[in-house]
């Protein structure tokens, strides 16, 4: 069963403040919602109106103004407010993408000559860029398997700077014990990030831990509708003035209309997110019970490695459920073509269930002895479980599982 939240209080609180989180009531003419800033640019009564501004300025919007659209919106500006409040940081950042949270993060933190730490079972973009990108620029990365501390602790360098990691991660929802990470991040003086996308702040809040930085790729739960790209890095007011204006240079900023959409999602985020758990839970449990299905990564079950943390650190294991069927990378897909209910996409996170095999989606373009070595099997289905009833979801995938 779903652990109870450790603290009543604080998930009631959660449910208001993805409502109202950092409003600034009322808004102009007195809107319920928060109105679309669709500007590129903003205006001067005159010259000394600028000067009084460009003196003052410091972080781009100012007293509820910025000089430029790449310098500040008030619309993103609220959402940043929201989130930050929600993942219990003192502020925030909004991008473009999750990608682009990551990256701009990333090269905030790092110079030539700066080594990091990544866990494996990670984001594969990340991974590439870490590996990839920041090796052509002097960074080093040293990769260690999710979930081994001890190897994540001796991997650790002089010259290491930020040990970055998912929790829980993808696609086996490996759960990072975050006591533990930060116990040792700070006896090394090594910065924390963690991309927290698969639990959002309704599940965890990696900050409370004393993590330092948490990405999230809005894409998914928090916009939650598959209906936008967004990514969100949150954390002290000094680590994100230097992220802000390092996304100044950078570029990737995130567009008014974007921003609404976020925040119209997360006004539902604690309803669905509390549906998905409970539905993915349910999921979980009847596929592990299945003849058909060989194994489930679902931190929820007694069967996953990272269950007792999970219990411990999360408020719900959220919606994504892994499982290997029994049998080749044929039969997988004959399940997945059966599956009438949940569509065939990558991504998660929203509203509609989505169905994959890893191997033919994030992974196509290697072999299967290449897959093998990143830990992906022909057989692995990722589920990423919608808001649909979990009634009806179980029942196709019950039919489903007696094709083929
Ligand atoms: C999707 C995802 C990203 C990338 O986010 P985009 O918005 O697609 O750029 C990063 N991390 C995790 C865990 C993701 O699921």
């Amino acid at each position: 069963m779903l652990k109870q939240p450790a603290e009543l209080g604080r998930a009631t609180r959660i449910s208001t403040d993805v409502v109202h989180a950092g409003e600034k009531r009322p808004f102009p003419h007195h809107a319920l919602t928060l109105p679309i800033f669709q500007t590129a640019t903003y205006t001067f009564e005159n010259t000394a109106d600028l000067r009084e501004f460009m003196e003052g300025r410091m972080w781009g919007l100012v007293e509820g103004r910025a000089e430029y659209g790449r310098y500040g919106n008030p619309t993103v500006f609220a959402v940043e407010v929201r989130i930050a409040e929600l993942a219990a940081g003192q502020a925030a950042v909004l991008m473009s993408s999750g990608m682009a949270a990551v990256t701009s993060t990333l090269l905030s933190l790092l110079y030539a000559g700066d080594h990091l730490v990544i866990t494996d079972d990670s984001y594969r973009r990340t991974r590439q860029f870490c590996l990839t990108f920041l090796k052509r620029w002097g960074i080093e990365t040293t990769m260690v398997p999710a979930g081994d501390l001890e190897r994540l602790e001796a991997a650790i360098q002089p010259n290491t700077k930020v040990i970055v990691s998912e929790s829980p991660t993808n696609p086996y929802l490996r759960v990072l014990d975050m006591e533990q990470l930060v116990e040792i991040a700070k006896r090394h003086k090594v910065k924390t990030l963690i991309d927290s996308t698969f639990a959002t702040p309704i599940n965890q809040r990696p900050l409370e831990y004393g993590v330092d930085l948490v990405v999230d790729s809005a894409t998914k739960y928090l916009g939650g509708h598959n209906d936008l790209l967004a990514g969100v890095v949150v954390g002290s007011e000094s680590l994100m003035a230097m992220i802000r204006q390092n996304q100044w240079v950078l570029g990737a900023v995130c567009d008014p209309h974007t921003a609404y959409l976020i925040q119209r999602g997360l006004k539902t985020l604690a309803l669905r997110v509390r549906q998905q758990n409970q539905s993915a839970l349910k999921l979980a449990e009847f596929l592990e019970d299945h003849d058909r299905v060989s194994r489930v990564w679902y931190p929820g079950l007694r069967s996953h490695p990272d269950h007792d943390v999970a219990s411990r650190q999360m408020r719900g294991y959220g919606g994504v459920v892994s499982f290997e069927l029994d049998g080749d990378l044929d039969a997988t897909s004959r399940f997945i073509d059966a599956v009438r209910l949940p569509l065939i996409a990558s991504s998660l996170g929203g509203v509609e269930t989505l169905i994959e095999q890893p191997a033919l989606m994030s992974y196509f373009e290697l072999s299967t002895e290449e897959r093998l070595e990143v830990g992906i099997k022909d057989n692995l289905v990722r589920l990423s479980v919608g808001i649909e009833s979990t009634e009806d979801l179980m029942a196709d995938l019950r039919q489903a599982l007696q094709v083929g």
